[in-house]
């Protein structure tokens, strides 16, 4: 680990000042992923500027439509709130079903979606649920937010405050895990809403993507005989030492119409 200057600011305004003052500055949540980077020394930043201190970040909230989940919110917390279990089960189930304890009590729903690895479950519920990115400067759709692998529309300095997610009943995420990381060699979140079905996957690609040919077929009947002939190319999926591109191709249409199978009990 390379040496840096540590803060722990308590308003976001002094967050502000800080980024704004030192360029090579990097935000720190649960440090999940950013510290073992440092220990890596993969990353040099000059100052690690400290969320944890800031309680406009934390909490979840009912919002009537939807739950309004603050950045700094860790995925133990998303697994076992009521509120959560009570307006979006699926959601509540995909949280505890992130790494291990250790990784449920510090990881962070800001800090992981700001991160965007391709393997990571919150991009596929968020997308699936036709959530909204809140942050220090605007309000981004979840469609627009996972640019690409490890890539985002966050602006430097800009910082992620809370993400809302319209309440949705019927929907399911399944994954097939890493079984050392427990991240998804293929996810599939699938979510039925008024205006449609969305089904978002995860580990596939290089970054959180959709499924049109199953989302149709799923609109017009929603059961997993509708999309048992529906594939996808395996051109542009990710391949490597846990599964073949082609592997991930066949996962995908296996854990769709288990999600679907599920979401339908
Ligand atoms: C062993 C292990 C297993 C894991 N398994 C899974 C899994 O199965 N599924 C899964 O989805 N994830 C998994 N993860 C990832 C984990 O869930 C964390 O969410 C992820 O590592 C991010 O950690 P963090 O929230 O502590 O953020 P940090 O590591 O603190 O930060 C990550 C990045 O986001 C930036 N950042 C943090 N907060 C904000 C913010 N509010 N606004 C803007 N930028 C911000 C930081 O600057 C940094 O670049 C695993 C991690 C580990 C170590």
């Amino acid at each position: 680990m390379y040496e840096f200057n540590y803060h722990r600011p308590t308003s976001l305004d002094d967050v502000a000042s800080l980024l704004g003052a030192n360029e090579e500055a990097k935000l720190v949540a649960g440090g999940m992923t950013l510290i073992p980077t440092l220990k890596l020394r993969l990353a040099k930043p000059s100052d690690l500027v400290d969320l944890a201190a800031i309680p406009s970040l934390r909490g979840i909230t009912d919002a009537g439509d939807a739950l309004v989940i603050g950045a700094m919110t860790r995925h133990a917390e998303v697994q076992r709130s009521p509120v959560v279990n009570q307006g979006i089960p699926a959601l509540a189930a995909m949280a505890g079903m992130i790494g291990d304890p250790a990784v449920r009590n510090r990881g962070t729903i800001g800090g992981s979606i700001s991160n965007n690895d391709p393997a990571a479950d919150y991009p596929a519920a968020l997308v699936a649920l036709g959530a909204t990115v809140h942050t220090t400067k605007r309000e981004i759709a979840a469609d627009n937010f996972f640019t690409g692998m490890f890539e985002t529309a966050l602006e430097p300095a800009e910082i992620v405050t809370a993400v809302r997610i319209p309440k949705v009943q019927t929907a399911c995420y399944q994954k097939f895990r890493n079984p050392a990381s427990r991240y998804a060699i293929v996810g599939v979140f699938v979510a039925r809403t008024g205006s449609g079905v969305r089904v978002a996957l995860t580990g596939a690609g290089p970054s959180v993507f959709r499924v049109p040919d199953m989302e149709a077929a799923l609109a017009k009947s929603f059961t997993a005989d509708a999309i048992k002939d529906i594939t996808i190319p395996d051109a542009g999926l990710n391949s490597d030492i846990h599964a073949s591109a082609e592997y991930r191709a066949h996962l995908v249409g296996v854990m769709a119409r288990r999600a679907v199978d599920a979401a339908n009990k």
